[in-house]
């Protein structure tokens, strides 16, 4: 870890890291670490079967606990007969990948002194920074809202957070726990627009990298709501310093505000209203880093995919009769892949689908599709 500060990604303005800002306080951008932190292939500690093993490349020291986040196995598989590499990220501790961006930004909230979080989730992040606060002795405040299934809160609830359902729109909901982070020892985590949690996430392209023996794949398929795992992709070939895989961000087609905005060729992303999806983590319809989301895919070659739910649906059933026990938004990524194949888009060389969520955490779900004829 190098000293570095918050720098403003729209106006440049930079702040401490101990101001706890989790946005521009002066204009109300999406903030950066500055400088970029660099990997050092000699600095990997080789001997941490966790992602702190790229504790040099993280904006945090390591914390004293785990839960053994990281290193997930990426294993060979299949899709329509071709070879791919699966990344199996629903094997974190809480089944989701959520936990790379959740264990680090936890980390560095426990480290500045901060006693409680404020959260706004209400699904994966939720519970993987429930379960991170747990882990740190922190208190965590979760605001969901007030149609979530309450099978959804479980989780969060076992790790001990206090769960409050909000009536509303979303923004009313994030608005709640932004009031919520006011009160003194309390800072807001947010998966959405925390820069260190984005740090977190670039782990799982660092990850795949070091096992593919220090090289980068071909292409990478992954889902996109908040479309961490493209920004994290994009910090871990920072990172790297060599020019990273083409990368695919797979949207439902119901909540695609990423691939409406590629197909008018607008720089800005305008917010869409989320319909109906089985994929229902990817339900975002304003991401927050969405011009930069774009900026990123166009860069290394990549584009956003919508997903039809029968193409979902379909390809979620191929996963699972491989053993592979995803929810359903987990199957985007295979699912794009599927589409862009017939395409004929998929360059030549290792490809990666990142499978991002347990199937164990989406039981009605799972029941919906299995009784699906
Ligand atoms: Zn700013």
């Amino acid at each position: 870890m190098s000293s570095w500060s918050f720098r403003c990604t729209y106006c440049g303005a930079q702040f401490p890291p101990e101001t706890l800002v989790w946005r521009c306080l002066r204009c109300r951008g999406v903030l950066a670490v500055d400088p970029p932190l660099l990997l050092d292939r000699g600095a990997i500690e080789v001997s941490t079967s966790t992602l702190w093993r790229y504790a040099r490349a993280l904006p945090v020291e390591p914390p004293a606990r785990t839960l053994g986040e990281g290193m997930t196995p990426l294993v060979p598989g299949q899709l329509d007969g071709e070879p791919v590499w699966f990344k199996l990220d629903f094997l974190l501790p809480t089944g989701s990948f959520k936990d790379r961006g959740a264990s680090v930004l936890v980390a560095f909230l426990a480290r500045a002194g901060v006693r409680r979080i404020a959260v706004d989730s209400s699904g994966n992040a939720a519970a993987a920074l429930a379960a991170y606060a747990a882990s740190h002795g922190l208190e965590a405040l979760v605001f969901a809202p007030a149609d979530t299934a309450s099978e959804k809160l479980l989780q969060s609830r076992a790790y001990g957070a206090r769960v409050e359902l909000v009536p509303g729109p979303r923004e009313v909901v994030a608005a709640t726990a932004q009031a919520a982070a006011q009160e003194p020892g309390t800072a807001y985590a947010s998966h959405n627009w925390h820069p260190l949690f984005a740090e977190g996430t670039k782990t799982w392209l660092l990850e795949v990298w070091e096992q593919l023996g220090g090289m980068w794949p071909a292409a990478c398929f992954v889902p996109a709501g908040g479309g961490s795992l493209v920004l994290g992709a994009a910090l871990a070939v920072q990172g790297v310093g060599t020019p990273g895989p083409v990368l695919v961000a797979a949207q439902p087609e119901s909540c695609a505000p990423l691939v409406r905005a590629w197909e008018r060729q607008t720089r800005e992303v305008e917010p869409v209203t989320p319909g109906p999806t089985l994929a229902e983590g990817a339900r975002i319809g304003a991401p927050p880093r969405g011009v930069l989301l774009l900026e990123i895919l166009r860069q290394c070659g990549g584009w956003p995919e919508a997903v039809p739910e029968p193409q979902l649906v379909e390809t979620v059933r191929l996963l699972w009769r491989q053993g592979l026990y995803v929810e359903p938004t987990a199957a985007l990524g295979a699912a794009a892949y599927r589409l862009a194949r017939r395409r004929g888009w998929v360059p030549d060389g290792p490809v990666v689908i990142v499978l991002t969520g347990s199937g164990l955490k989406a039981g009605t779900v799972v029941r919906h599709v299995i009784d699906q004829v």
